[in-house]
């Protein structure tokens, strides 16, 4: 069996342009023992696939030449694992691919629900991302400030809900005067700072009254930098990830490190949301209780076609997503 796959051809050194994939055709081999052959429905498209391309992170790095590594929906075409039939949905760590075959370990089959998409952003790796970081890591209090950058984005979306459900005030920040206006009209975030003002961290003190008490840190960088400034006393920052550096040529910020952290006495603590799984079940079960009563609104940036998927992660670099980014590759299973 023939599939279409989209190729990393060469690693980019600065910023990611169309000229690093290519859109290939390759044979599939049939199934063995303990593998599937899934047909991909919905892929995530994450800041993360660009910093996979800059060497080995918490997974092996993609090199020049292998199909672009995802986390997919997918349905099962033919199972040789004793766990899955054909027919069943599953999410799974896949390639960009209308097919694959990949070993059954590891793939997780899915619960019937209403929106299949909503299993890949708010109860998917976005929802539970900003779960487990803004509650476990920051642990905010009632009437606390928290910050979050990349507000608009799959996780920043979450993150600053979740922080009004449980009566913070939310200051976003992120690209833009429209981003930051949507980020307060649809979201519900008290302000939203405009990184790309030249003037945004005055901007960024009047959004700011009482000092900053969580910052949820999407993107690091110059911006992670003029944050710390405005961390109150015993302030936590909760590095979720860099997206400002995966596309850079050269690191920048912060430089006020690590006095800042000593002087404000600040907790500044990192995390990858699987360290948190033996708690998904609670983040689900909370999830899932404040979309029914509207609490949390669940935006979703859905792009069409597997052949579009490299102009999706170049452009969710570029900011141009709202909400969580996936690419359809495939009707949902009937
Ligand atoms: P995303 O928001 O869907 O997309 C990235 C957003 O980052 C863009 O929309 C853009 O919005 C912003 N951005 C891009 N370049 C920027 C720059 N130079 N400076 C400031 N903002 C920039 O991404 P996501 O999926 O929510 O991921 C957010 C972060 O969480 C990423 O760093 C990702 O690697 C990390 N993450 C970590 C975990 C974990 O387990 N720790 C899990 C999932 C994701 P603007 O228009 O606002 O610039």
């Amino acid at each position: 069996m023939k599939t279409r796959q989209v190729i990393v051809k060469d690693l980019p050194k600065g910023t990611l342009t169309q000229d690093h994939f290519a859109l290939t055709e390759t044979d599939l081999p049939a199934p063995k023992e303990g593998e599937l052959l899934i047909r991909t429905i919905l892929m995530s498209i994450d800041a993360a696939n660009r910093a996979w391309m800059q060497g080995a992170t918490y997974r092996a790095a993609i090199l020049a030449g292998d199909p672009m590594h995802t986390y997919a929906l997918a349905e099962v075409i033919d199972s040789r694992a004793p766990k899955f039939t054909k027919g069943d949905i599953i999410a799974v760590e896949t390639v960009w691919a209308d097919y694959a075959v990949v070993p059954a370990k590891g793939a997780q089959k899915m619960p019937p629900v209403e929106t299949l998409s909503h299993l890949m952003s708010v109860f998917g790796i976005a929802g539970k991302t900003a779960f487990h970081g803004l509650l476990s890591v920051g642990r905010p209090l009632p009437g606390e400030t928290v910050v979050v950058s990349a507000a608009a984005g799959s996780v920043g979306a979450y993150v600053g809900q979740i922080a009004k459900a449980v009566g913070c005030r939310v200051v976003g920040i992120a690209g833009g005067a429209e981003k930051c206006k949507w980020v307060v009209d649809d979201l519900g975030f008290d302000a939203c700072v405009d990184y790309r003002d030249p003037a945004w961290h005055k901007a960024l003190k009047a959004a700011c009254p009482e000092g900053i008490d969580i910052y949820f840190d999407n993107v690091g960088g110059n911006i992670l930098e003029t944050v710390l400034f405005r961390m109150n006393e015993r302030g936590r920052v909760v590095c979720c990830g860099a997206v400002s550096q995966y596309d850079a040529t050269a690191p920048s910020g912060p430089r006020n490190l690590p006095g800042l952290v000593v002087v404000k006495r600040l907790r500044m603590e990192g995390f990858i949301v699987m360290d948190y799984a033996h708690e998904d079940t609670t983040a689900l079960r909370a999830l899932q209780n404040w979309v029914k009563s509207g609490a949390i609104k669940v935006p979703e940036d859905i792009v069409e076609g597997l052949e579009n998927a490299p102009a999706a992660l170049i452009g969710l670099l570029a900011g141009e997503n709202r909400g969580k980014r996936m690419v359809r590759v495939g009707p949902d299973a009937v």
